[in-house]
């Protein structure tokens, strides 16, 4: 009996002394199973910050580096968290993200520079007010008048690039830094930096904003060493508040440009100072570039801007329409034409707007509605240039071809081996040719889970490393589907 007593208090204590270990063990479950369903870039950038400090009456306490960043999990991963936890047997019901009284920072324990080097972000003091600004002539680009936030239309597959930028743009403190977007051609990188150095000018218009490409960066580094005028290089980048460096994948490569633009950059953040960097890869996958700058560039926040959905292209379509409707005021648009176009052109919005444009001028100019008809005429060879998109169906029809089964093995719930390779050989495929996000590739394969996908793709990259005949039946498969 006492053995029994004491066994049962061994328990219990041991249950009372685990409550706020077990709320540790479980998050180290939860963030392992996101990190699996939301990738590696968002989980460095969102899962990874946060600090568990503990648990009390069903709260758990985090402490973030930012609110900005509490705020966004919140929103989106805190269902999925308190999910998590309560599959792990915990009781929590809330979540509570705080920034620590004193923010972490890079330069911690010296005195913000900052403040002390300019006027700040917020009142300008007319002291030295132009001085500065006058004593270093900038060597950017020039902005692009219609590269603004105004016209640049949000949805879903650049919400958190805009989201960032909005950020950056609106100053206060530096809250990550580099901000670094990176996307596809025509997806509207530049866009969103311009818009960003026509925001702080507009907020702050002694802010010396620096907006230029990687390419005319190195220019201006190999002039000056020509010139024999580093010290004059140097103290010019070193003097902005904000820099921006368009399509950095250009320096890749390129040993002494990259150097240069480490150090400058190392000075800027050094100084607090504000840094957004665009390229068409993520810093991990940018060959060439070295180690310690890849590194630096994953301080900050790393945000993707996704290919083009329906929805966004019907937007930024309307948007653009208007203003063409502008210069155009005789041209009509038939009710079905924009979505018609948004419907079939591919993901650049440049194509789209192009295509806008074309269609405008060409109304104008032969004094015609622009109907359906009209469109396909007039657009044809971009509408062609389009249609080699390869669908979901056509990926499941030639795998199915391939592997000789019948198309409802695919989407079937069956996992007999023999099937659910070719299925994972599918998923992989659907996910890799097209730009279909997760769920709606899980949904197309009868109704499956996104994690499903997830782990089919995973599965598919690890086998074609080793097997070569799925390496091969993948390379086959896809090139039959691209071609
Ligand atoms: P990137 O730098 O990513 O190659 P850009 O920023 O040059 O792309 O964008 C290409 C074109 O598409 C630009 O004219 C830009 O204004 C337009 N664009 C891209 N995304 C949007 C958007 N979300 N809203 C409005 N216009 C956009
Ligand atoms: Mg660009």
């Amino acid at each position: 009996m006492e053995k029994a007593w004491t066994s049962l208090e061994a328990v219990l204590n041991k249950k009372k002394k685990n409550g706020s270990e077990m709320t540790k063990d479980s998050w180290g479950r939860v963030r392992d199973e996101l990190q699996q369903e939301i990738g590696r870039d968002a989980f460095n950038n969102w899962i990874k910050p946060l600090e568990l400090i503990g648990e009390e009456n069903g709260v758990a306490r985090f402490s973030v580096p930012t609110s900005f960043l509490g705020d966004w999990v919140a929103r989106n991963y805190g269902d999925r968290i308190l999910q998590g936890f309560a599959k792990g047997g915990c009781s929590i019901e809330r979540l509570d993200f705080s920034v620590p009284a004193r923010p972490r920072q890079a330069n911690e324990g010296r005195p913000a520079p900052r403040q002390a080097a300019r006027s700040g972000r917020g009142e300008p003091s007319q002291g030295d007010r132009g001085n500065r600004a006058r004593e270093i002539d900038l060597p950017g680009s020039p902005l692009d008048a219609r590269f603004t936030f105004d016209s640049f239309v949000v949805g879903k597959p650049n919400e958190l690039a805009h989201a960032a930028a909005r950020r950056v743009a609106e100053g206060g403190a530096v809250t990550f830094n580099p901000l670094f977007l990176y996307g596809g051609v025509g997806l509207g990188k530049t866009h969103l930096m311009h818009a960003i150095a026509w925001e702080v000018q507009k907020r702050q218009p002694d802010a010396r904003v620096l907006y230029l490409s990687a390419e005319q960066f190195m220019y201006r580094f190999v002039q000056s060493l020509r010139f024999k005028d580093m010290m004059g290089f140097k103290e010019m980048f070193r003097s902005v508040d904000v820099l921006m460096v368009d399509d950095v994948q250009f320096i890749a490569g390129k040993e002494s440009t990259q150097d240069e633009f480490f150090h400058t950059f190392n000075a800027l953040v050094d100084q607090n100072k504000q840094i957004v960097i665009s390229a068409d890869r993520a810093p991990g996958e940018i060959d060439g570039l070295e180690e310690r700058i890849r590194s630096r560039l994953q301080w900050g926040l790393v945000v993707d801007l996704h290919p083009t959905d329906y929805e966004l292209r019907l937007g930024i379509l309307q948007s653009k329409s208007e203003i063409q409707a502008g210069f155009y005021p005789d041209v009509r648009v038939a009710d079905g034409v924009l979505e018609f176009l948004a419907h079939r052109i591919s993901t650049n919005v440049r194509v789209l707007e192009g295509a806008l444009t074309r269609l405008y001028a060409f109304a104008s100019l032969v004094g015609r509605e622009v109907t359906l008809e009209v469109a396909q005429e007039c657009l044809a060879d971009i509408l062609r240039a389009s249609d080699r998109k390869v669908t979901i169906d056509e990926i499941i029809r030639k795998v199915a071809d391939h592997y000789n089964l019948r198309l409802s093995d695919m989407l079937s719930p069956r996992r007999a081996r023999s099937v659910a390779r070719p299925r994972q050989v599918a998923m992989f495929l659907a996910k890799t040719l097209t730009s279909k996000s997760l769920p709606e590739i899980g949904r197309r394969f009868g109704g499956r889970d996104h994690t499903t996908v997830i782990h089919a793709v995973r599965k598919i990259e690890e086998l074609r490393a080793i097997d070569c005949q799925i390496a091969e039946d993948v390379e086959l498969l896809r090139r039959m589907l691209e071609a």
